[in-house]
C-alpha cells in the first residue's frame, strides 16, 4: 500500500543551485521505509514488489520537492542491476510506466 523505499541522491537543485540530498521514493524489493545510497543492494523478504535476481529493471522513481527552495524536480528512472541501485537520471520519457501499470520495467532477466 503506502510504503515505499527512498534512494537518497546528492543533487544540485536545478531551481536554488544548492546540492541537496535529494529522496526519490520507490517500490521496489521489499517495500519498506527504507532508506538506500546507490550502489546498494536492494533487500528482500517482506512486502515484496518484483522479483530478486532480474538483471536489469528500471523503476518509476517520484523525486521529492528540493529541500531548500521546495522546488519540484522530475520524476527519475532508477536503474536495479543485478539487485544493486546502479544509477539514478530524470525520467526523459523512455519508458511507460503507466503502459504497464507497474512501478518497474524489466529490461533484461
Ligand atoms: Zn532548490
Amino acid at each position: 500500500m503506502g510504503a515505499f523505499n527512498t534512494l537518497v541522491l546528492e543533487q544540485t537543485c536545478p531551481a536554488c543551485g544548492r546540492r541537496i540530498e535529494l529522496g526519490i521514493q520507490f517500490k521496489y524489493g521489499d517495500t519498506w521505509p527504507y532508506e538506500y545510497s546507490l550502489g546498494d543492494l536492494v533487500r528482500w523478504g517482506g512486502n515484496d514488489i518484483g522479483r530478486p535476481g532480474q538483471k536489469h529493471v528500471v523503476v518509476d522513481g517520484i523525486a521529492e520537492h528540493c529541500s531548500a527552495c521546495d522546488h519540484e524536480l522530475p520524476d527519475y528512472e532508477v536503474h536495479i542491476e543485478n539487485d544493486r541501485i546502479a544509477r539514478a537520471v530524470p525520467q526523459a520519457g523512455r519508458y511507460d510506466f503507466a503502459a504497464g501499470g507497474d512501478t518497474f520495467i524489466v529490461l533484461d532477466e
